[in-house]
């Protein structure tokens, strides 16, 4: 089920509300069970929709005797909305750049995510906000990326970092965060290699980039495509590598994004941005509470 019908869906189901002139547990289940069906058909992780279908219950039902209908009604679509916002939002707060210092932000995520497109979406958003931005091809697994990245960069006029011929990611993260430094640009952004799957290898290779640039930050970039399996790919980088904040790639279209909006909890680090598209600017900021509100209408 894609985003969009998931918002009408549960819309439905709180609407059914409105015809209801008794409000009991009946009723508040038979509520919460299409909601919990919906966000399942959308690929939300069962352990999530049950703990929603439970904290609404919980907070309802102490009500449930004592207050008016249209009251009871009100806590419930209420309810509903700021469980669902708790879902999509972490306790911890992203990474916030400083002006006058380098930043360094190293992207990691499975090829074929959407990283390097990434890099380059979240290069230019901060270009466009007045930052000296710095791209490095720290990917030396995919073939390709290097022309990929580097024709990325001439297209938004961002400065490049990246040898063709080099072989060691680590190496070539290190001279390229250095070169940027003595630069004195702000934001340094180290683009690493994928793989095709979860694999020993990819995760030590991150690790090794990261113990030789000592990022500010990790941006963990996952594509929203791979529905249920985002919680476990989520629970995995995190383990590897501490996440420090997450994008969401491919929510344009036809995307089922729930699972891996609510997966983003498996790493208890904050969802940032979103990409909506192939274009550079196709990346939007992410704020649980507002993307929640145009879910449901
Ligand atoms: P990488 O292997 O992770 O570096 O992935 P790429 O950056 O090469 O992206 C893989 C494919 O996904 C490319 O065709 C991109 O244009 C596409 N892509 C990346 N982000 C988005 C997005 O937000 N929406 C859509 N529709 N396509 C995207």
């Amino acid at each position: 089920m894609v985003l969009a019908e998931l918002g009408q869906k549960i819309t439905q189901a709180l609407r059914k509300l409105n015809q209801a002139t008794v409000i009991d547990e009946k009723v508040l289940n038979e509520i919460l069970t299409e909601i919990a069906s919906a966000l399942l058909g959308a690929d939300v992780n069962i352990k999530y929709v049950a703990k929603l279908r439970d904290a609404v219950k919980t907070i309802v039902t102490l009500q449930m005797n004592n207050a008016a209908v249209a009251n009871i009604r009100k806590l419930i679509q209420s309810t509903v909305v700021q469980e669902l916002t708790n879902m999509l939002q972490s306790e911890n707060k992203p990474y916030e750049f400083k002006k006058g210092k380098p930043n360094v932000v190293m992207f990691v995520g499975l090829q074929g995510s959407g990283k390097t497109t990434t890099c380059t979406k979240f290069a230019y958003h901060y270009m466009r906000k007045g930052w000296r931005v710095g791209l490095v091809c720290a990917d030396t697994f995919r073939a390709g990326a290097f022309e990929q990245l580097k024709m990325n960069a001439a297209k938004i006029k961002c400065p490049f970092f990246g040898h063709k011929k080099e072989t060691d990611p680590v190496k070539i993260a290190q001279e390229g965060v250095n070169f940027f430094k003595e630069q004195k640009f702000e934001i340094i952004i180290v683009d690493t290699s994928g793989r095709h799957k979860q694999e020993t290898a990819l995760f030590e290779e991150m690790q090794q980039v990261q113990a030789a640039v000592n990022p500010d930050t990790a941006l963990f970039v996952m594509d929203s495509s791979i529905g249920q399996a985002c919680y476990d790919q989520a629970l995995a980088f995190n383990k590897a590598i501490k996440v420090g904040s997450v994008i969401i790639t491919k929510l344009d279209g036809h995307a089922r994004g729930g699972g891996a909006l609510s997966a983003v909890s498996a790493t208890q680090s904050p969802i940032i941005f979103i990409g909506t598209g192939e274009h550079f600017d196709d990346l939007e900021s992410f704020n649980a509470s507002s993307f929640i509100k145009r879910l449901l209408g």
